[in-house]
């Protein structure tokens, strides 16, 4: 199931600083909260969350747009000043999201000497033709050398990718899930694609030439990479954007699968496929009533949000009931099922 992470994070959100690009779904101020990072705030935003995390490991990440694109002397910088508090035993590591044509030698040999230990790569697509449509302005050759790259400075990979990005279809998504595992990701984060206000992928979608995912759809096909990466034991560690007051105010959100718990509806829509197949195996007579064990903290998403599982579950198979219980012996994505006759 989706581990957040383990040790404690502090986020440093880094909007749009450097990227000369426009990626057609991207609004960074919008996505991140944060209309302009300045610097000189930074040893505030890491003693401030410093303060409030306890024993924890406490990890600096900086996030919300290209880092390694912001310049190298600029980017040393920020890097020797989060590395401070590595040096003086404050904090245990660095982590930076990228661009895939952002990494390069020189690039990786700063991250590893300031003591970044995991590259979060926006690979988004492996489809060339969704790049293309995206704008992503690079190819599936740079992620494929980025990725190469990361993991041969011995860095931990961890990969994005988006759900329902422009010309995407389902068959695109399940190859990038593939290629993220491939490539020897660590972990992942999946990310439906929402349609912000002053984006080009909002003028799209007014125009007809991009229609955004249903809810539904962007359940069903997330969850598709959510199996085929945990299957594969990549960590999902993040399946939609962060709740933010922003990413539901009607000025900034214009239209796209934007649910709050959109994790837990694609965690349970993964349940779901897997008691389905459970019990087709075992054809439960009429009106049978089914044990359910599941993980620690998974009862929920089991029976799905609402009990939307449970409800679909018994009328397929014409079961009069389903009991959920925990169960220390299973972890992830699994469950036992048993069929009391009545
Ligand atoms: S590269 Fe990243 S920050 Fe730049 S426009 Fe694209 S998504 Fe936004």
């Amino acid at each position: 199931m989706i581990n957040r992470y383990k040790h404690a994070n502090i986020p440093v959100f880094i909007p749009h600083l450097g990227c000369p690009n426009q990626c057609v779904f991207c609004n960074q101020r919008t996505i991140s909260g944060v209309e302009r990072f300045q610097p000189e705030k930074l040893d505030g935003i890491i003693e401030d969350a410093l303060a409030t995390l306890g024993d924890r490991d406490a990890e600096i990440a900086f996030f919300g747009g290209s880092f390694t694109g912001i310049g190298y002397e600029y980017m040393c910088d920020l890097l020797e000043r989060a590395n401070r508090y590595i040096r003086d035993g404050r904090v245990v590591s660095i982590r930076v999201s990228t661009r895939p044509d952002y990494i390069d030698d020189k690039i990786l040999e700063a991250l590893v000497r300031y003591g970044v230990r995991t590259v979060e790569l926006g690979i988004q697509s492996v489809s060339d033709r969704v790049l293309s449509a995206s704008k992503r302005c690079h190819t599936f050759r740079d992620i494929e050398r980025a990725c190469a790259s990361v993991n041969g400075a011995g860095l931990s990979l961890v990969g994005q990718m988006m759900i329902g990005l422009p010309s995407a279809c389902a068959d695109d998504e399940m190859d990038t899930a593939r290629f993220i595992a491939d490539a020897g990701a660590s972990a992942a984060r999946i990310y439906p694609t929402v349609v912000f206000r002053d984006t080009e992928l909002m003028y799209m979608a007014e125009s007809g030439e991009y229609i955004p995912l249903s809810l539904s759809d962007a359940v069903e096909r997330s969850a598709n990479a959510l199996g085929i990466l945990t299957s594969r034991g990549v960590e999902v560690i993040r399946i939609g954007l962060c709740s933010s007051e922003n990413l539901r105010s009607d000025d900034t959100y214009f239209a796209g699968p934007n649910h709050p718990a959109i994790g837990e509806l694609v965690e349970g829509e993964l349940f779901f496929r897997l008691l389905r197949d459970k019990l087709r195996e075992l054809s439960p007579s009429e009106n049978s009533v089914v044990s359910v064990s599941v993980p620690r903290g998974a009862v929920s998403k089991a029976a799905g949000h609402g009990g939307i599982n449970r409800k679909r579950l018994c009328d397929e198979f014409r079961i009069s009931k389903m009991i959920f219980t925990e169960s220390g012996a299973l972890s992830g994505y699994s469950a036992a099922v048993e069929i009391r006759r009545i």
